[in-house]
């Protein structure tokens, strides 16, 4: 699904925290959204979601008006840094939360949803681990759980704030691949927050590089490395490489 954000802003109090985005993301495209620390990544993705509202701007999504839709109608999957797992229930309860709660007329009947969760067991390789809980995986695992939760509803679209955030280097490194992979295999729109260079760089098929609330630059990670758009991000740059 295409993804059009127009002229966007948000405030909270007296931070401004989105200046005028300006955004057209292609369908199944895999885009970061880099830059640092409180430059308006997060809430950008938020609004994406449905989860905050913008003060002014458009946000399109296959051409629909995406902020007449409640959150609950967008079909999003969003991933967070710290995986927002249901710790009283297993994996597989896990995976499957998000068809258990759509309304009862779009409910799938439960053998529908044991096979797909089953699916998704083997798709993310944590077929073993489906009657875990999860303080019984580690953080890599819980990752790919919060990952097969995400994507149990077929989402429109892919969202992940930090998604590896939380983890040593190594089991982000392994993770980064086999997001990748699991993009290439579901074509979904997919959109990752992160301050890592690295991981934007090596992941996303274009960099989206914030500052401040406005986008500094938008290319490719060879673009962005050799042709800095201003002196933010060549500091930025500068700053972590
Ligand atoms: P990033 O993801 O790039 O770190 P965020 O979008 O999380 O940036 O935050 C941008 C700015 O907005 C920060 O200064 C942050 O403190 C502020 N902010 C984010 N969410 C809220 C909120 N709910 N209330 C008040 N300020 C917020």
């Amino acid at each position: 699904m295409s993804i059009i954000v127009q002229n966007m802003t948000k405030r909270f109090g007296r931070t401004e925290v989105l200046r005028g985005i300006d955004l057209t993301i292609e369908s199944g495209e895999l885009v970061a959204l880099l830059g640092p620390s409180g430059s308006g990544k997060t809430t950008l993705l938020k609004i994406i979601a449905g989860l905050e509202w913008p003060d002014a701007g458009r946000l399109q999504v296959e051409g629909a008006d995406w902020l007449q839709l409640a959150a609950q109608d967008r079909r999003i999957g969003f991933v967070f840094q710290h995986y927002a797992l249901f710790p009283h229930m297993t994996v597989r309860d896990n995976i499957a939360f998000g068809l258990t709660v759509r309304p009862r007329a779009e409910r799938p009947g439960k053998a529908v949803i044991d096979a797909k969760v089953d699916e998704l067991l083997e798709f993310l390789q944590i077929a073993p681990l489906g009657e875990r809980y999860p303080l019984q995986l580690s953080g890599g695992q819980r990752q790919r759980v919060a990952l097969g939760r995400a994507l149990a509803i077929q989402p429109t679209v892919l969202l992940l704030d930090e998604p590896f955030g939380a983890l040593d280097a190594a089991v982000r490194r392994d993770l980064r691949q086999w997001l990748r992979g699991v993009h290439d295999a579901t074509g979904s729109t997919t959109i990752f927050v992160t301050h890592d260079q690295e991981e934007a760089f090596e992941l996303a098929d274009r960099v989206v590089v914030m500052g401040e609330g406005r986008i500094e630059q938008i290319g490719h990670a060879d673009q962005i490395v050799d042709h800095p758009a201003s002196p933010f991000v060549a500091r930025f740059m500068g700053a972590t490489i």
